[in-house]
C-alpha cells in the first residue's frame, strides 16, 4: 500500500516512542527507517495496533505481539502494553490531516503528498 520511499514526508519531525524500552527520537521518517524503527508508514499503519519499536528492541515484547501470540486479556493485563495501545489510537501522522477518532481510518492528506510530484 505505501509507496516506499516516495510517499513519506521526509520534512516533518515526529516524536518515535519505543514501547519496549521507552527510548524516544525526534526524527523525519526517513530518519527513523534508516535507524530501524518499526512505525508506520514502513511497518503497519498510524491508528491501527503493530510494532513501535526502536531499531534495537524485538518484534516479541510487543503489544502487538501479545496481541496476537496470547489474545487481548493478556494485553489487558500488561499495563505497558495498554499504555502502548492508547498512545497508537491517538497518534498524529506526519502530514496528515487530524485523527477522526477511535475506530476510524486516518486519512492521508495526499495534497501535501503531490506538491513534489
Ligand atoms: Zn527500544
Amino acid at each position: 500500500m505505501t509507496d516506499l520511499g516516495q510517499s513519506w514526508d521526509n520534512e516533518v519531525v515526529t516524536e518515535y516512542v519505543c514501547e519496549t524500552c521507552g527510548r524516544t527520537e525526534q526524527l523525519t521518517q526517513q530518519q527513523a527507517y534508516q535507524a530501524g524503527w518499526d512505525y508506520p508508514p514502513f511497518i503497519g499503519s498510524w491508528g491501527v495496533v503493530s510494532p513501535r519499536t526502536c531499531g534495537s528492541c524485538l518484534i516479541d515484547t510487543t503489544a502487538y505481539w501479545t496481541l496476537i501470540t496470547q489474545g487481548a486479556a493478556a494485553v489487558e493485563a500488561d499495563e505497558r502494553h495498554m499504555a502502548t495501545i492508547r498512545r497508537i489510537v491517538t497518534e498524529q501522522p506526519p502530514g496528515s490531516i487530524p485523527y477522526a477518532g477511535p475506530g476510524q481510518a486516518y486519512q492521508l492528506d495526499t495534497r501535501k503528498l503531490s506538491d513534489d510530484g
